[in-house]
Parts: C-alpha cells; sequence; structure tokens
C-alpha cells in the first residue's frame, strides 16, 4: 500500500490541475462495473452495466461536524475483497439467499488529512455502498450533517418518484408518512422542483436501455433515514437528510455518530430488463439481525373490521363478528384497531382475547405511537413513546396473549424518531409481540435487522381507496407499481382485497369499487407482508363466489421465492411467488384495453393449475387447466381487472 500511495503522490505532482484517479470493481458475471474516480479533489463513481453507462460520474462526500469531506480530496489506498454469504430469511420475497459480491474499499483523505472509507459491494445487478469514518485523533464523535453523495442519470432516463410529503400536515399533522402516488415515466427536466425531494426508493428507466432502482438499508437508532433531492439541472439526486420541520419541528436533521462509525447503506439496483428489480434481496443482504427472536414468530392472515366498518366498528360484538369470520376463514389473527381503549376498554380487551383464542384466532392490537409529534387523536395514546409506559403495557398484553401490535402516526425520518422505531421492536421482542408500523417510513432492511418486525404500510394503502375517489380510480395504476418499487425493497402492510362492491359496510351506495375479484385476489399475492391484514367482511361468506373464499381461506402470505414474469410499472405486471411447492402467479393490468401476456411459466410445465381470471363483463371465473410442458401460456387480463394461476 505504501508504494501505490507514493505512486499518486507523484502522479498529483505532474498533474495538479487535471489531477484524477480511477479505481474500477466489477460483479462477478463481470456486467455491472463501478468506477470510482477522484477528479480536481472531489470524489465521484460511475455505473455502467454491459458496458452501457446506468450513472453517470456521480458525487461522493459529505459534511460534518469534524469538517468538509467533499472538496480537496485525494484517495489513498485501495483494497479489495470477496464477500460470500449464505442466509436464510423469513418475511421477505425468498427464503434462502446466497449472497457473493466484490468488495472495493477506497479510503479518501481530505485537505486536513482525516480520512474516510467508501466501501462498494458489487454483486450481479446490485451495489451497496456506505461511508465508513475512522478515529480522527481524539475524535470520537461527529455530527453528519449533509451529504454529496448523489446519483447522476444520463438525460434520456425516466423516472417513477414519489414526493417526500411535507412535515406537519395532512391528517392531524402527521406527514410525512410515504403515502403519495409514485409517478410513472416522468422525463427527468419534467421532474417537480419539491424543496421537500423524494423518497427511496425511486425507479429510473435510463432510456430503454435499462433499469435502476435506488434505496437505502441499514438505518437503525444510529442514524437518520435520508431520501433524495429534487434533481440538479444536470440530473443529479443527492441523498437528503430529514426536513428540521419533521418531528413539529423539534429533534435535529442529519446524525450524531460515534467514531469509528458508519452511514447506512445506499443501494441501486440495476439491469436491462426489471427481472433484478423485482427479485433483488440487496436490503438484506448487506444488514445482519441486531437480536435473537425471543421466540419463534407465526405470521399469517388477519381480519380486520375498520377498514370497511371503520371507526364505529370498534365495540365488543363487532369485533367477535371478525373473530368468527376469522376463524371460518382459518385465518390465524385479527387486528382491533383504534379507539379499542375507550370503546372496549382493557377490562373487556381481555375477555375479547380470550374469545378469539377460543376460536382459534390470535390479537394484534392498534396503538399510537405518539405523545409529542402530532395531533393524532385516537387513542391509546402515550403508550409507546418512552420506555416506563411502554414495557408497563407490553407486560400486560403478554400477560392477557396478545400476539402483535400495528402501531401508527409516527412523526418523521429524524434519528430521534428512527430511535423509537426500534426501542419498540426491541421491547416488543422482549414480551414476545410481533410489530407492523403505519403512518410510518419505508423499512430499510428491517426484516432481517428485527426478527419480530412483520411489515409497514410506507404506502397508499387500501385505507385511501375508502376515502378518496380519485386513489380508487387509480388502485390499479398503483397496484402495478408497487412490486416494481415500493415492495421490492421491504414488506408492504397494505391491508386489501377487497371484495365488497362498494367500500362501506352497507356494500351499496357509494364508494364503488373499479377493479374486478380477480384483480382483488392477484393483490393478496402482488403485494407482499408476512402479515396480511385482508379487507373482507362478514357479509363476503354469503356475496361473493364460493371459490374466491375458498382461495382467501389458501392463500399463503410467507414465500420461498419470488419470480419476475413480465410488465411495465404502471401499466401491468405478473410476477410468481412459491410458498412450499405451491406455486401462484398473479398479474394486474391498469390499461384501458386488455392485455394478452405471453409468458413462459416453467415451473408449472405440464401440471393442472386453477385459473382465477376476468371477462369482458367484469365477472371472475375460476377454470381449470393444464399447462403445457413447456411451460408457455398466453394470458389475458382485462382493465382494472388481474389474474392467480396456481397450482395450489
Ligand atoms: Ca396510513
Amino acid at each position: 500500500m505504501r508504494f501505490f500511495t507514493i505512486l499518486l503522490i507523484s502522479v498529483n505532482c505532474l498533474l495538479t490541475q487535471v489531477y484524477s484517479q480511477t479505481v474500477t470493481v466489477k460483479s462477478q458475471d463481470k456486467q455491472t462495473q463501478l468506477n470510482v474516480v477522484v477528479r480536481n479533489g472531489k470524489p465521484m463513481y460511475n455505473v455502467t452495466y454491459k458496458g452501457i453507462t446506468m450513472l453517470e460520474d456521480s458525487p461522493l462526500g459529505f459534511k460534518s461536524s469534524e469538517g468538509d469531506f467533499t472538496a480537496g480530496i485525494q484517495l489513498v489506498s485501495k483494497a479489495d475483497s470477496l464477500v460470500q454469504k449464505s442466509y436464510s430469511q423469513t418475511r421477505i420475497k425468498k427464503s434462502q439467499v446466497n449472497y457473493q459480491a466484490n468488495l472495493l474499499s477506497c479510503t479518501f483523505a481530505n485537505v486536513q488529512q482525516r480520512k474516510f472509507t467508501v466501501v462498494f459491494q458489487v454483486s450481479n445487478n446490485n451495489i451497496a455502498f456506505r461511508y465508513e469514518l475512522p478515529e480522527w485523533g481524539e475524535r470520537r464523535s461527529c455530527v453528519m450533517e449533509s451529504e454529496a453523495t448523489g446519483f447522476k442519470f444520463p438525460s434520456a432516463t425516466t423516472t417513477f418518484l414519489s414526493g417526500m410529503m411535507q412535515p406537519m400536515t395532512g391528517f392531524a399533522r402527521t406527514a410525512p408518512s410515504y403515502e403519495s402516488m409514485y409517478e410513472a415515466d416522468k422525463p427527468m427536466d419534467k421532474v417537480a422542483q419539491r424543496k421537500e425531494g423524494y423518497i427511496f426508493p425511486g425507479l429510473f428507466h435510463v432510456g430503454n436501455k435499462g433499469w435502476v432502482l435506488v434505496s437505502e438499508t441499514g438505518v437503525n437508532s444510529l442514524y437518520c433515514a435520508s431520501h433524495l433531492s429534487s434533481p440538479s439541472t444536470d440530473g443529479t439526486y443527492t441523498v437528503e437528510y430529514p426536513s428540521p420541520k419533521q418531528n413539529n419541528g423539534f429533534g435535529s436533521t442529519g446524525a450524531a455518530i460515534a467514531l469509528p462509525g458508519v452511514t447506512p447503506w445506499r443501494t441501486i439496483t440495476l439491469g436491462d430488463n426489471l427481472k433484478p428489480i423485482v427479485e433483488t434481496t440487496i436490503p438484506f443482504d448487506v444488514v445482519e439481525p441486531l437480536y435473537e427472536a425471543s421466540q419463534d414468530y407465526k405470521f399469517g392472515r388477519s381480519t380486520w373490521s375498520w377498514i370497511l366498518w371503520q371507526d364505529n366498528s370498534m365495540n365488543y360484538d363487532e369485533q367477535v363478528q371478525f373473530i368468527d369470520l376469522a376463524s371460518t376463514l382459518n385465518y390465524e389473527y385479527i387486528l382491533i384497531d383504534a379507539l379499542w381503549d375507550k370503546n372496549i376498554g382493557k377490562a373487556k380487551m381481555k375477555a375479547l382475547v380470550d374469545y378469539a383464542k377460543s376460536k382459534n384466532v390470535n390479537v394484534f392490537l392498534w396503538y399510537n405511537s405518539n405523545g409529542t409529534f402530532n395531533d393524532a387523536p385516537q387513542g391509546p395514546r402515550n403508550k409507546m413513546n418512552t420506555a416506563i409506559e411502554r414495557k408497563k403495557e407490553m407486560r400486560w398484553l403478554h400477560e392477557i396473549g396478545v400476539k402483535g401490535l400495528k402501531v401508527d402516526f409516527f412523526g418523521g425520518d429524524k434519528q430521534e424518531t428512527m430511535r423509537l422505531y426500534e426501542d419498540i421492536l426491541s421491547d416488543a421482542n422482549d414480551f414476545g409481540l410481533m410489530i407492523i408500523f403505519h403512518g410510518t417510513t419505508l423499512p430499510r432492511g428491517w426484516e432481517r435487522m428485527y426478527p419480530n418486525f412483520v411489515g409497514a404500510e410506507a404506502v397508499l394503502a387500501s385505507e385511501m381507496l375508502v376515502f378518496s375517489d380519485g386513489i380508487r380510480a387509480a388502485e390499479a395504476y398503483n397496484a402495478t407499481m408497487h412490486p416494481f418499487i415500493r415492495n421490492t425493497v421491504g414488506s408492504m402492510e397494505f391491508g386489501g382485497v377487497v371484495l365488497n362492491k362498494y367500500l362501506v359496510k352497507s356494500n351499496a351506495g357509494r364508494n364503488k369499487r373499479l377493479t374486478t375479484d380477480a384483480f382483488q385476489l392477484a393483490t393478496a399475492v402482488l403485494f407482499q407482508n408476512a402479515v396480511q391484514m385482508f379487507a373482507l367482511t362478514p357479509n363476503n361468506l354469503t356475496d361473493v363466489p364460493s371459490f374466491e373464499i375458498d382461495f382467501m381461506k389458501k392463500v399463503p402470505t410467507t414465500w420461498d421465492e419470488t419470480v419476475y414474469i413480465d410488465g411495465y410499472p404502471g401499466k401491468y405486471c405478473v410476477i410468481a411467488r412459491r410458498h412450499g411447492n405451491q406455486w401462484y402467479v398473479a398479474g394486474a393490468n391498469a390499461t384501458k384495453e386488455p392485455i394478452k401476456v405471453k409468458a413462459a411459466l416453467p415451473m408449472l410445465g405440464g401440471k393442472k393449475v386453477r385459473l382465477y381470471a376476468d371477462d369482458a363483463s367484469k365477472l371472475t371465473s375460476m377454470t381449470e387447466l393444464s399447462i403445457k410442458s413447456s411451460g408457455m401460456v398466453e394470458l389475458q387480463m382485462q382493465p382494472n381487472g388481474g389474474l392467480v394461476i396456481t397450482n395450489h
């Protein structure tokens, strides 16, 4: 390494003005190549796939309380190694993962000769990178103030982005909660300049030459969650820290870290088609479990009354109806939602949990996360935001046999909120409770990091189908985005599969559903979350065809494998998932015309399957068919329709 340093210094003396240093790392299949460049004191990287530029020179570096690490930078050393690991994982798209990456670590020095390292792990179709900071003399703590880290796309790129919500807006000032729509195929120069920027993940279509998904993973209590800036005029999206206005203005943006310390991983998934995007496991490949599971958590299906019967259903008798519904459907859980503290109360809750247990159903209970950072009025309040109250409450929950919590209405992405997420998860594990977050940030590798984390909303979810005509009209459009964007980087608790014709308790008169039953069944498979709250209601047992109810009784929520079949985000999608030896192929069509898809389903070649599909009259039927031994099959999906093929 000494020789390398001396060589660099001598080059530096010769070419002080146009001084440039380059090092390269390739994936094992040689198709993904990352080059690190220092040009005129600025550290950068660029990325090619099969020789085609996917990211142009993109900035690296950061500013901290201990100095500027964006300019006057020299590359002082580099090291390569191979990372190999195999792991099994519950609650994601795949149960067994093999990860192999070529690691390049580049150590830079700034003008004060303070060093930092950028570690790049390049696997086939995926890049993960982060900053690693040493102690600087006696300095063993530092505040990360901003990053230069960016992603510069070629000008022909179109974008699939969702705006970061403005802090302290929306219902009871609960934003941001990652509940804006993604806009499809927006040309780079038409992307709106938003002060709040855009959330992770962002999907980019590089001029018909390839696809790039950018996200973040490994965020825990030791950092804030970041997002993308609005694009600069040259097409660069920069990593930004949370708006200071989040959490009612309280708590800092940026991150306070101890030295030596690391930043979260930023991830880039790329390919010449969407297969690597749908199938990536990079959010989980580069993180590790942070604690052991206190028990063998069981995942599954749940009913919940709130989605269609709303607040008025929060009473003992109607919760009994939804426990009975769960029992009839062989579902593992019921979610008892907001306001149970007032309308049912703790004493009767024990009786309700006991009743559920007598029907072989277990209970998730809803909690408000808050106290300080918004005005969400629903109770129980002030039980999750301090260690003392939280542990007292969780002890009671454990005693009465509750199995999980849905905690709602978080304040944003600041480090202090990341601490709250982690504290809730860690305490809940001590009391044997699974956790679903609502009104929340994107989970960033949390399925692997926290063994009792079973999903997060962070999506324009089923509740907005009830509240907004416009969102109901865009239901299929949004559904065809999720497998490529939001849901590919983390579990997504959507709360869907509505079989009511109207999204109201009476199932008549208003909030008409615009998608077919086959579409709804497909979303049970398209949307991945290890515990799914389905929006079925007791009347569905008699007012929808029995084959649909039979399907909903059998559909799994955990998967061993996920395979991209076809699609284009915002237009249509077809993906396949495997649970044991049961395959489910699901599709949805958001276009205004019927779509024919020639699909290769080798996993079902020569097999007898059931096809759930809709026809031009929007009626859904179930037919049995035999797939040719080649596995080739021609599928048709109606507008606002969908399909499922399964051998189960
Ligand atoms: Ca929500």
